[in-house]
């Protein structure tokens, strides 16, 4: 077995809130554990939502955390750049190897189409695509992109995708039934999550993704580019959300369970760990402890399976 290298991707288009703190410290446990590194990526594909100042923050939570990184971030190292947005490049290869395996098609169907009422939907709420520019011949194509600039999907296959992921057991997907065609490139020529996690992740090495169960439906289509682009997937190990009383995920909106109120709150980081810790099942109630006095006590079979509902703190 290869040492474990697993990931902090934070999203920076904002300070971290309490959600994204018990997803970063379970990865940094998780790896740590098993005597493992840590790559920090910095997932601001979307660059005018995530401007380097929420980066280079979030670099300085997380260290005040005691949540170290062994490369990645502005720390550099050998798989640079570790910036997104830095990456374009990288990522046109991959999608030039999907598009000359004849899978990739424009996509002119607006939002509103996509959203109609008619749209088939999975039984999370996401809307399937139901194929609707698969199927245009070539003159329509060359018509239609007269008009607009196209998105570009990927045709996905009819079939079962399986994994077993560490925290929820056996997942199985099909694709066709469950996503449909997904985007692979948006009409502003940004490449999609999808495809960029997947390439980011197989170059910088790594192993083990731990990450919230939000994207527990992304698995099966990232494990199909994994597949199509001949790269070696990671472990995925999915864990629950944290919400609140009403059951909905914490999310930007609840400043006050953000980083910037928590440290103001608190002081120092002791407390936050063992709150965090206590909410992922280590301890029986919160009490404050250092990151590296947690990692002696981790054990992930006490993580729940269910989502974690965070009481009024502040
Ligand atoms: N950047 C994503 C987020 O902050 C995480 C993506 C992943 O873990 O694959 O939600």
């Amino acid at each position: 077995m290869s040492a474990v290298v697993g990931r902090f991707a934070p999203s920076p288009s904002g300070r971290l809130h309490l959600g994204n703190l018990a997803c970063s410290l379970l990865a940094w446990l998780s790896a740590r554990s098993r005597g493992g590194r840590i790559v920090l990526r910095i997932e601001d594909l979307d660059a005018e939502r995530c401007p380097r100042k929420y980066a280079d923050q979030l670099e300085e939570d997380l260290g005040w955390l005691g949540l170290f990184w062994d490369e990645g971030g502005s720390k550099g190292g050998p798989h640079e750049p570790y910036y997104q947005s830095e990456c374009s490049g990288i990522y046109t290869e991959s999608y030039k190897k999907l598009e000359a395996m004849g899978l990739v098609y424009p996509c002119f169907c607006s939002r509103s189409e996509l959203h109609a009422a008619e749209a088939p939907h999975a039984s999370d709420g996401r809307i399937i695509y139901a194929g609707t520019c698969r199927k245009l011949t070539a003159a329509q194509r060359s018509a239609k992109m007269q008009q607009r600039r196209p998105a570009w999907r990927i045709k996905v296959a009819d079939e079962l995708i399986a994994f077993t992921d560490m925290h929820y057991g056996r997942q199985q997907a099909n694709l066709a039934h469950e996503c449909g065609d997904f985007i692979l490139r948006r009409s502003d020529g940004v490449y999609a999550y999808q495809l960029a996690v997947v390439i980011d992740d197989a170059l910088m090495g790594v192993n083990q993704v731990v990450r919230g169960c939000d994207l527990l439906s992304s698995t099966p289509v990232q494990l199909y580019l994994y597949r199509l682009l001949n790269l070696t997937p990671p472990s995925f190990c999915h864990i629950p959300l944290l919400t609140d009383a009403a059951g909905r995920r914490l999310s930007k909106r609840d400043g006050d369970l953000e980083i910037a109120a928590l440290r103001q709150h608190f002081g120092s980081p002791e407390p936050i760990i063992g709150l965090l810790a206590y909410l992922a099942g280590q301890l029986p109630k919160p009490e404050p402890l250092t990151a590296a006095e947690l990692l002696l006590l981790f054990r992930p079979e006490k993580v729940p399976l269910e989502n974690i509902v965070v009481p009024q703190l502040l």
